[in-house]
């Protein structure tokens, strides 16, 4: 008998089979030979047989040529840092289509001459924040503070309260990003208490400017006091405000969350802001204020550094002008129509044999602001060991285990997911009556 492993096809009569010659254009050659390799390595170690070689490659395709794959946030999160943060409209994943060929990002078609790079973007900022002088972008909120502490501070003094030496993530701290832009520190008051004549103390001829930071991840409580923007005005140097979050107004569900119209208007004469957390658009970071100021950012060296490209310009256009985004939609959603959606997902789910109901749910606005506030929300509540599986599944979705089960909360769902998702808990339930048997 013959060793059935000298029946293996080779690479390039696998390559030659029309359903993987199809994807060899939208793939690229080099992923489907990867899966006619990992097909071919299986058959040799007796896992399959080589006739099947063929079906195999065919099922190991990656569906499109990057490891990225598109995930149902079910964690009932909002701003998921983990999960790539808010999730882009409609709207702007069309405008990041249109705009990733060749795009008039910097060219005025009508003369033929180079333009204002992003001036699409710029002015659907600059009218969404009237009060706003001027307004620049970069590449995120750590960027604009850069840029700003670089422009305005290098060298010199940046005044800020120790109730606001915040740690972003990851190991970033904001002072640290500050000192690495060659500025000094000048920390004022305490942790839980600064008032206005610590910063009017500590300003003096090497002052760069007045920082306030929003604790956007933390909340202090108990004996505190922080000083309003509307009494750091007039202390004769710049007062820069990180809003973090990029509500450019007022929201009615987070009256605690600062916005960058009332910032601007209580005195502040810089924003900064980032574009993926409650504002819903792509990662930005906005930069709103006083046009002088904004003029000596864009004209330091270092801004070339920190711009954002033409896919960015164009999903923050989009965000801006379009319907909104999915952050605003599962912000208002509301209690009822979530009890609803789970209960109709348990009730079909269960009809099918799946452990599965509906309970109640606490949603979170996540790292990217709103600390503590509490968003009532509902979910699909399974057993524990449904967690795993579901989040290997395809496609992956992402719940959390709580007292015991995995919750799956249908604030982060877009209601348009919710068939997708009973097909992945269903994918998971059938999956484990077959390695039960
Ligand atoms: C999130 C946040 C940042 C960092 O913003 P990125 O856009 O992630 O760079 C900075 N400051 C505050 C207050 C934040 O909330």
């Amino acid at each position: 008998m013959t060793d059935p492993r000298r029946r293996i096809p080779r690479v390039d009569a696998v390559l030659a089979d029309p359903r993987l010659a199809a994807v060899t254009g939208s793939l690229g050659r080099a992923l489907v030979k990867d899966a006619v390799v990992r097909a071919q390595q299986r058959a040799r170690a007796g896992e399959i047989a080589p006739e099947e070689v063929v079906d195999t490659a065919v099922a190991l395709l990656p569906a499109r040529a990057t490891g990225l794959r598109p995930v149902i946030n079910a964690t009932g999160v909002l701003v998921h840092t983990n999960l790539g943060r808010a999730p882009l409209s409609t709207a702007a994943r069309e405008a990041v289509c249109a705009a990733s060929g060749a795009t008039d990002v910097e060219f005025d078609l009508a003369t033929g001459r180079r333009a204002r790079r992003g001036r699409g973007a710029l002015a659907a900022l600059a009218e969404a924040v009237p009060e706003a002088g001027d307004v620049h972008v970069v590449n995120n909120n750590a960027a604009a503070l850069l840029l700003t502490a670089l422009a305005l501070a290098q060298g010199r003094e940046i005044v800020i309260s120790r109730g606001e030496l915040v740690e972003i993530g990851d190991g970033f701290r904001i002072p640290e990003l500050l000192a690495s832009a060659g500025a000094r520190l000048r920390e004022v008051g305490t942790t839980n208490r600064t008032r206005r004549a610590d910063y009017a103390e500590a300003i003096g001829p090497d002052t760069g400017f007045v920082l306030k930071v929003h604790p956007s991840n933390f909340r202090i409580t108990g004996f505190t006091a922080a000083v309003p923007v509307a009494e750091l005005t007039g202390l004769g140097v710049p007062l820069v405000v990180d809003i973090g979050s990029g509500l450019l107004a007022p929201h009615p569900l987070l009256p605690d969350e600062p916005d960058a119209a009332a910032v601007l208007r209580a005195g502040a004469d810089l924003v900064t802001a980032s574009g993926d957390k409650l504002l819903g658009g792509p990662q930005a970071g906005l930069l709103l204020g006083a046009a002088d100021l904004i003029e000596r950012l864009r004209r330091h060296p270092s801004a070339r550094a920190l711009r954002v490209d033409k896919l960015t310009l164009a999903a923050l256009e989009a965000t801006l002008r379009g319907p909104a985004p999915p952050v605003a939609a599962a912000l208002a959603a509301d209690p009822a129509g979530l009890r609803g959606r789970a209960a109709r997902l348990a009730e079909r789910l269960a009809a099918a044999g799946v452990p599965a109901d509906a309970a109640d749910s606490v949603a979170a606005v996540g790292g990217g602001g709103a600390p503590g506030v509490e968003l009532p929300s509902a979910a699909l509540a399974l057993p524990a060991a449904y967690a795993e599986p579901l989040r290997t599944g395809d496609p992956p979705v992402v719940g959390r285990v709580e007292r015991g089960r995995c919750l799956l909360d249908l604030r982060t769902v877009d209601p348009a997911d919710d068939d997708r998702l009973a097909d992945a808990v269903l994918a998971v339930r059938a999956a484990r009556e077959h390695s039960c048997t």
